[in-house]
């Protein structure tokens, strides 16, 4: 055993069996460990090239006040951004609260009464439930507005049905949705190399269709970003993947610069566009957490393929199993019953740097229909590049395991968790 695992079992908080099996899983775990290192050193050095070529300098990093007209700072961070991504250009804001602000935006900004939204993978992110209409209350939604949506699920497989897409394809249809990471269910996320041929095949249909990509958690898990491989707009979160863990807030849209300025001209006023606007002092940080995110990223790949190990183990339903493609930050683990979701979230919770004695409970969130179970001492609230569990409690009672900003800490956090449901008598060891 490494010194690291040597040191673990001296720490008494979980069975030196569970230990035992953790080490196996670590081993088994090797070749996909490796596999995220170098995605993350590859994806390092497109960050970094982006920033060299942006002309980035000390003076960057201080944000200017008022209208910001001809910040330095502001327009430096959307270069970058946009070379990162390779796309026209960026929308990089603190006035832009969360991921689904972001796609809320690009959405609205793209849709008039009488266009229609088609989403490709089936059934979006339970957020954007309210924001489109089809459940809970339709004021202020794209339905009230008279813009329609239809979907398309995922196939058997969980892979896009273009059978049905070509069926449901119109020429009333505006935009199409991707999203690329899974959310709340137990689909796949798709890999880049999927969403280009999504894209391709839509465009080759309908060739003025906008293609929009939800790409929250996907930053940095490969080596392209959906606005390399055709998407038109792309949109996430501060807070997740590209803040690097450092963003205390703030979301990203990137695409064509019409449809950049189309979706400022939204945030902002009419005419206004991407020109004005001052990123309050938080800019050094966009910029920081920018230069962090792959390697960041990496380390919270690195901790969820262990995940995935550690649960096949332990004879646990997982998705993705061990050993599949990832493309995005979610590790999913059915544990059944209310009951083992709350242990688990227990032990995620009582391993974290922040409030580790808080005990995590069922609760209703803002935009969610089902009650949710979070745990999560994160530094930057709710920020899920940092480590969390949660999953809205509803049969089969799935935990979502996300991020976490270190390896060696997301390696102790799910072991005291399966301690947890070992405690429970969930599992036998
Ligand atoms: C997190 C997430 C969102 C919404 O982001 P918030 O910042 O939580 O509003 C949307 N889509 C996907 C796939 C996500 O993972």
């Amino acid at each position: 055993m490494s010194k690291f695992w040597n040191y673990l079992l001296t720490r008494n908080f979980a069975d030196s069996r569970l230990i035992q099996v953790a080490v196996e899983a670590e081993k088994n775990a090797i070749p996909e460990l490796q596999a995220a290192t170098e995605v993350a050193r590859i994806n390092q050095i497109r960050v970094l090239e982006a920033f060299r070529k942006a002309g980035i300098s000390e003076l960057h990093l201080k944000d200017g006040t008022g209208y910001g007209y001809g910040d330095l700072g502001r327009q430096g961070l959307e270069e970058v951004y946009a070379l990162t991504f390779g796309a026209e250009a960026a929308l990089v804001r603190a006035q832009i609260i969360s991921g689904t602000h972001a796609i809320t935006l690009a959405l609205s900004s793209l849709l008039q009464p009488g266009d229609e939204l088609l989403s490709v993978t089936g059934t979006p992110y339970d957020s954007l439930a309210t924001v489109i209409g089809v459940s809970g209350d339709v004021r202020g939604s794209f339905k009230e507005q008279g813009i329609t949506y239809r979907e398309v699920s995922l196939d058997r497989e969980g892979k896009p049905d273009y059978q049905k897409i070509a069926e449901v394809l119109t020429p009333k249809t505006k935009v199409v949705m991707i999203q690329r990471s899974r959310g709340y269910s137990w689909r796949r996320s798709l890999s880049i190399k999927e969403i280009e041929e999504l894209i391709k095949f839509v465009k080759s249909i309908f060739p003025r269709v906008i293609c929009f990509v939800d790409n929250c958690y996907g930053e940095f898990v490969e080596e392209k970003e959906p606005t390399h491989v055709g998407a038109d707009l792309a949109a996430g979160s501060l807070i997740k993947n590209p803040g690097g863990g450092i963003a205390p807030t703030g979301g990203y849209l990137v695409g064509k610069t019409e449809l950049i300025t189309t979706a400022a001209d939204r945030l902002f006023a009419p005419g206004l566009g991407n020109k004005l606007g001052t990123n309050l002092g938080l800019g050094r940080l966009f910029y920081q957490g920018l230069f962090l995110a792959p390697q960041i990223v990496g380390e919270a790949l690195k901790g969820i393929i262990f995940a995935a190990h550690f649960f096949k183990l332990l004879e646990l339903e997982t998705s993705p199993p061990p050993g599949s493609p990832r493309s995005d930050l979610v590790q999913a683990v059915k544990l059944h019953t209310p009951e083992a979701v709350k242990a688990f979230c227990r032990g995620i919770q009582n391993a974290s740097p922040v409030d580790s004695f808080v005990v995590p409970e069922p609760g209703y969130f803002p935009g969610y229909a089902d009650e949710i179970i979070m745990a999560a001492g994160t530094f930057i609230e709710g920020a899920s590049l940092e480590l969390t569990a949660d999953g809205p409690l509803r049969p089969p009672y799935i935990v979502y395991l996300q991020g976490g900003l270190s390896y060696a800490h997301t390696v102790y956090a799910v072991v005291n968790a399966v301690q947890e449901l070992v405690h429970a008598g969930f599992i036998k060891l």
